[in-house]
């Protein structure tokens, strides 16, 4: 999911949508609103699809008033798969202490217990969406004030969170110990602050970048000024070495590295690691470019368009049900024939999941007349589901967890498939290679979980 937040600008909710249509690629199924203004107070919009379709309507951001605002754009991975408004974030909920809107990116690993005990004990579930714990944690919390109770609840909960939550008066930022998901602070002005998934964001509203916020680091933002504090046990940084190959955009920066100097590195990991003698190299787009350009400048053979992608489709992987991802690859792709006709050529690609993509682009690169398929993929084999905020099937579904690297390439019927090696992707991202304590969280390639994934344990979901 994407995440947004200001404060201390005049119609904030429209920086915030333009900050969220930035963020888009982080989740297009849907995407939500709170403003508040002292009159009315606060207002919520929340509803499918773009937000170029909702958020730049002047009726509908009339609706939205006021100097403090934030917003999320939904990718589900846990609660129900598709429609469900309820599910939408920001979730909102009044306290003694007045109103407060919360909007997280990640997923809490032990959601379901928690629910579970909630409810013996009075609470009442208003969405299926994790992130709902939280409010029932705070409500149950003995603190004063909104913050405080933020981090009596937060300290209950396990697994990956970056919340933008506010009050009437606050926009409160916060990470997870591990800080799994990106968040980012950036200036407006003299008193504008706004928080962030991802650096585009601040770009699109010109905003200033300030820095990251911390892993276990809550940030209060006020017109006067912002406050910073601590407040959960140390733990070592997990920082979500996906971000760097595929979720992120390749324009934002992470760790002050630019994610798409991290891609192309990638790539030119993958062309040491993986040579092969080849006319063409060819990116799956969008999100195998880097990559491929890359591999192409560490290997010499020429970088070429060998697919096209139809600007109007968004992410297939995104849409949740097979049906309409098998289909959504085909809308979205086509092979530009007259250049591969008799090339033997290099694909490559971000990650291979449950291996859709790549057996339909390779029936498809093959129908052009290839003379020879070999796939790059620029991460390591997805042996593990995430459980941290990315979408990937459970383990039978996924290619790398039931077959061999030979049997993968049987299976997709390729003359070669190799995957960048762990040591190579860590490389890529600017350290000497994976240290004993790595310093990602590369459980989906590893199965090395930072944080134990309670609820799945207890459901038998994995080990
Ligand atoms: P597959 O078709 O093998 O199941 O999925 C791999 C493709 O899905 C890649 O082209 C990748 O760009 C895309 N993709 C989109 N969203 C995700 C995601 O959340 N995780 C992974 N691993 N791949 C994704
Ligand atoms: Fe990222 Fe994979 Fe860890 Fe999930 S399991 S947080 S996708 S590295
Ligand atoms: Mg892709």
């Amino acid at each position: 999911c994407g995440i947004f937040g200001a404060i201390g600008m005049p119609d904030a909710a429209n920086f915030v949508a333009l900050g969220l249509h930035a963020l888009q690629h982080r989740g297009q199924e849907a995407g939500g609103i709170v403003s508040y203004q002292p009159e009315p107070g606060f207002s919520s919009v929340r509803r499918f699809g773009y937000v170029r379709d909702n958020f730049t309507n002047p009726s509908v951001m009339a609706q939205l008033p006021g100097k403090i605002a934030c917003g999320h754009v939904r990718y589900s991975t846990s609660g129900s798969k598709g429609a469900a408004i309820r599910d939408v974030q920001p979730l909102f909920a009044e306290f003694a202490m007045g109103g407060c809107a919360i909007a997280h990116n990640g997923n809490l690993t032990n959601a379901d217990a928690l629910k579970e005990s909630l409810i013996e004990r009075g609470s009442i579930f208003q969405s299926s969406s994790d992130t709902e714990c939280i409010i029932h944690l705070m409500a149950r919390s003995m603190a004063r004030s909104i913050p405080e109770r933020m981090k009596d609840a937060l300290r209950l909960v396990e697994g990956a969170f970056s919340v933008i939550a506010m009050t009437r008066t606050k926009l409160i930022g916060v990470r997870d110990p591990r800080g799994v998901r990106p968040l980012m602070l950036g200036k407006v002005g003299e008193k504008g602050w706004v928080l962030a998934s991802e650096t585009c964001a601040l770009d699109i509203i010109g905003a200033e970048y300030v820095r990251e916020i911390e892993p276990g680091e809550m940030v209060i933002c006020t017109e006067g000024g912002i406050e910073s504090s601590h407040p959960f046990d140390k733990a070592k940084p997990k920082f979500c070495v996906f971000e760097h190959v595929y979720f992120s955009r390749p324009d934002s920066m992470i760790g002050g590295r630019s994610v798409y100097e991290t891609r192309r590195q990638i790539g030119v990991e993958l062309a040491r690691e993986a040579p092969v003698d080849a006319d063409l190299v060819c990116p799956v787009p969008d999100s195998g470019t880097p990559a491929a350009i890359g591999y192409s400048q560490e290997s010499g053979i020429p970088y070429a368009m060998g697919i096209i992608r139809n600007q109007y489709m968004g992410r297939t992987f995104i849409e949740p049900t097979t049906e309409i991802r098998n289909m959504g690859v085909r809308l979205k792709l086509n092979v530009n024939r007259a250049l591969i006709r008799g090339k033997r050529v290099i694909l490559v690609d971000d990650s291979v999941v449950r291996g859709t993509t790549s057996r339909k682009i390779k029936e498809m690169i093959l129908d052009a007349g290839a003379a020879e398929v070999h796939f790059r993929i620029a991460s390591p084999p997805t042996q593990w589901p995430c459980f941290y905020g990315v979408d990937t099937p459970d383990r039978e579904n996924l290619l790398a967890a039931t077959m061999t690297e030979d049997q993968m390439c049987a299976h997709l019927g390729v003359d070669s498939l190799k995957f960048i090696s762990l040591d190579g992707l860590y490389r890529a991202t600017g350290e000497k290679g994976r240290a004993k304590e790595p310093q990602y969280c590369d459980a989906c390639f590893s199965g090395d979980y930072p944080v134990k994934p309670s609820d799945m344990v207890a459901k038998g979901r994995i080990k």
